[in-house]
């Protein structure tokens, strides 16, 4: 008999899940298994929205952003009860293996699954917020920062139009990876992420003179960890600069997926089930430093993510206030 397996996206969405999506499918045929599909997450492992998955469900799903069998949060998942019906319906299928995209919390909760149940997994790290401990990179951050630069290339135009200082709000949870990657791409002026401290009055005096000399606009990227309408007031009264909040939201969640996150959603999904079909049976395939590895979800779970030093100190260097170019 075929080996089975299935996969689950949990938690919020990413443009890349698509992309994986097919290449799961594609991939799985390709090694002589039977590919599965559960629908909406853990909720949908406890409801059994559990379905074979055939080439023509993931024919020209790959330019989508999103996911096509949907996703969840699960509350009753928490729960041994749900998880153990969970269990029933994989095994009413036959399904011994399961491919998870998710963040932490989705794999924290699938190793407890593993150790009640005995079903195998492995977990693709997930998240625009690029926040999971362990793996340089998370599924969806490339996509997110390219519609990020789109956002902050257009508001420029109208900055400068204008006479305006434009404070971008950026996602991110507690991460500020995000803000940071964008704000040095994109040439702002200022940005503003919990992993380097800044108070912002220290700026008064260099921008004063900035706007003595002509500059006209200002650009400022947040993240959302922190209080972009402070910032607008700051410009507002310290600086007499006229201001708006521009809150990015959820667009940074959608859009084309880029090549980037193709790739890396190809490769991702190739490595996991190649560790899967060897007999690995709880682990997260992680990025790191140019390689692929496994790791315990203990290793990406249990310690905060912190951004690469390098990227920090470039990031001291580019927006502390003592480095303000009068
Ligand atoms: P993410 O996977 O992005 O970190 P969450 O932390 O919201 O997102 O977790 C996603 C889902 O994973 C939760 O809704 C829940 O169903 C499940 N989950 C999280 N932590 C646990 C846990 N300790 N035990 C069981 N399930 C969990």
């Amino acid at each position: 008999m075929k080996p089975k397996i299935a996969i689950l996206c949990s938690g919020g969405d990413v443009s890349g899940m698509n992309p994986a999506l097919k290449r799961f499918v594609e991939y799985a045929y390709a090694r002589g298994m039977e590919p599965y599909f559960v629908h909406h997450g853990f909720e949908g492992l406890i409801d059994n929205l559990i379905t074979p998955a055939a080439y023509s469900d993931v024919a020209g799903i790959i330019t989508r952003g999103g996911t096509k069998i949907g996703s969840s949060r699960s509350k009753r998942f928490m729960e041994p009860a749900f998880r153990s019906i969970a269990a029933e319906n994989l095994k009413t299928h036959g399904i011994t293996m399961l491919i998870v995209l998710g963040g932490d919390g989705s794999f924290r909760g699938m190793e407890r699954f593993y150790t009640e149940h005995g079903i195998s997994f492995c977990g693709i790290p997930s998240t625009i917020d690029n926040d999971i401990n362990g793996t340089d990179y998370c599924l969806g951050v490339d996509t997110a920062l390219g519609v990020i630069k789109e956002a902050i290339d257009q508001i420029r135009d109208t900055a400068s139009s204008f006479r305006r200082a434009f404070i971008i709000e950026t996602m991110g949870r507690n991460c500020g990876y995000l803000a940071l990657i964008s704000a040095i791409t994109s040439g702002a002026e200022l940005c503003l992420i919990p992993e380097i401290p800044i108070d912002i009055h220290e700026y008064t005096g260099c921008f004063k003179s900035q706007i003595a000399k002509g500059r006209d606009y200002f650009i400022a990227v947040v993240s959302e960890a922190l209080n972009s309408t402070e910032v607008a007031h700051w410009f507002e009264e310290e600086l007499g600069f006229e201001s708006r909040v521009s809150v990015l939201g959820h667009i940074q969640r959608g859009g084309n997926p880029s090549v980037y996150d193709r790739l890396m959603a190809y490769k991702f999904v190739t490595y996991a089930i190649d560790a899967l079909s060897e007999g690995k049976t709880h682990s997260v395939i992680c990025y790191t430093k140019s390689h692929f590895t496994f790791k315990t979800i203990d290793e990406v779970a249990l310690h905060p993510y912190r951004i690469d030093e390098e990227l920090l100190s470039l990031g001291r260097e580019q927006f502390l206030p003592s480095h303000c170019q009068m």
